[in-house]
């Protein structure tokens, strides 16, 4: 196999705790973040991700190269396939599974629910099949969302890990909400260690262009307007609020979950009561506006940005939303430390650097 070489020293581990792991869906933002960092601290890291052209595929080759000058090999491959599974198992003892693969997306699932039925569903199970048949088991740990908790006025209190999820107003929210019911049951059946990281929106360098706040910059850089929504809710006009959390945060996150994950226990593991089923919101504990947002990115360029406000249609129950992050405080030591000035200070020095400076934008 042209990849074995690659792969192998890819995989080499530098550190004695012996840990392993592929990275599914390394050349996107979150695991490319995740890659580098189990790579630093000395772990063996291999990587697969499909390039797909959701978004800039340019983007994820250069997180592609930063990675391949670290010592991560990716893998150009997609994890529907299991004899390419099978290959990089045979390949590597992976000791864990970060499963960051994913069609991600809120907008493009209304016209293409099967590429998410496909890329997060069946790819999931195929994963998880594989999976369970190695020897020993990995331990999984992947990223479902906080968009499960979809459409429940809360008053505006955070969202735990208790709260109903049967409400996804979304199908990319329904399909991280399956995905968690298959990996319970792969959990219960299999006895593999599985852990359900809730990211909420995770910002930062080399995020990804389709979020909002992309545009946003972008917007201000182009003199553009920007429209901002408000929830017409009890005609109080809420402006939409979002529980931002910094990239390092999460990488912190995903890596004191792999380190806490426990051990599979093969089949029928669970009814042992040995291999962990866990699930942990992963933000920042506070609400931000949007209006807060801009107004730090017009800070840190020094330029103002043209605003149109228009009123939501619907009843806007999700228009605020935020998280309870004190499960996974106290389970994994799961501490977000960077506040939103300084996470959006270096998200903007890394735009400016990559997308270059457009002529009246004072980059100091
Ligand atoms: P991303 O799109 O940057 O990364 C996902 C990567 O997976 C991409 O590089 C894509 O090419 C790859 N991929 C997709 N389908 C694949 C397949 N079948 N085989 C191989 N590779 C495949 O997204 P991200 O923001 O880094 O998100 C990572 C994970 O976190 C996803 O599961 C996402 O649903 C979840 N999540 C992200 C956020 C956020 O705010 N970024 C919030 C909640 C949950």
């Amino acid at each position: 196999n042209p990849w074995t070489n690659s792969i192998r020293s890819s995989a080499h581990i530098h550190r004695d705790n012996g840990i392993s792991v592929l990275v599914t869906g390394a050349a996107g933002f979150i695991g490319s973040h995740v890659s580098l960092a189990l790579k630093n601290r000395g772990d063996g890291v291999v990587g697969v991700d499909n390039f797909n052209n959701y978004y800039s595929p340019s983007l994820k080759r250069t997180r592609q190269s930063l990675l391949d000058f670290h010592g991560v090999y990716i893998v150009d491959g997609d994890i529907n396939d299991y004899r390419l599974l099978s290959m990089l198992f045979n390949t590597v003892p992976f000791t864990h599974v970060m499963h960051l693969a994913a069609q991600v997306g809120v907008q493009y699932a209304i016209d293409n629910p099967y590429v998410y039925v496909h890329n997060n569903i069946a790819s999931f199970i195929t994963l998880l099949e594989r999976c369970k048949v190695s020897n020993p088991q990995p331990a999984v740990v992947w990223a479902s969302s906080g968009s499960v908790y979809g459409i429940q006025n809360k008053n505006n209190n955070p969202f735990s890990e208790m709260d109903r999820v049967d409400l996804p107003s979304t199908i990319y929210a329904s399909t991280k909400r399956t995905g968690e019911e298959i990996a319970r049951t792969y959990n219960r059946l299999h006895g593999l260690s599985i852990t359900a990281l809730r990211f909420f929106t995770v910002y930062g360098p080399w995020g990804r262009p389709d979020m909002a706040y992309f545009s946003f910059i972008k917007n201000i850089l182009t003199g553009e307007p920007i429209t901002m929504y408000r929830a017409n809710r009890a005609k109080n006009h809420l402006h939409l609020a979002r529980d931002f959390v910094y990239i390092d945060d999460i990488v912190k996150g995903c890596v004191a979950s792999l380190d806490t994950s426990g051990k599979s226990t093969g089949s029928g593991g669970s009814k042992n009561g040995s291999a962990p089923y866990r699930v942990f919101n992963l933000g920042n504990g506070s609400p931000v506006t949007v209006p807060e947002l801009v107004t730090v990115l017009e800070d840190n360029l020094k330029m103002k940005a043209t605003k149109d406000v228009m009123d939501m249609c619907g009843n806007g129950d999700d228009s605020f939303a935020y998280v309870n992050i004190s499960l996974a405080e106290k389970e994994i030591g799961f501490k977000p430390t960077t506040d939103l000035q300084t996470g959006l200070k270096e998200f903007v020095k890394w735009y400016l650097w990559y997308y270059g400076k457009p002529f009246d934008c004072d980059r100091t």
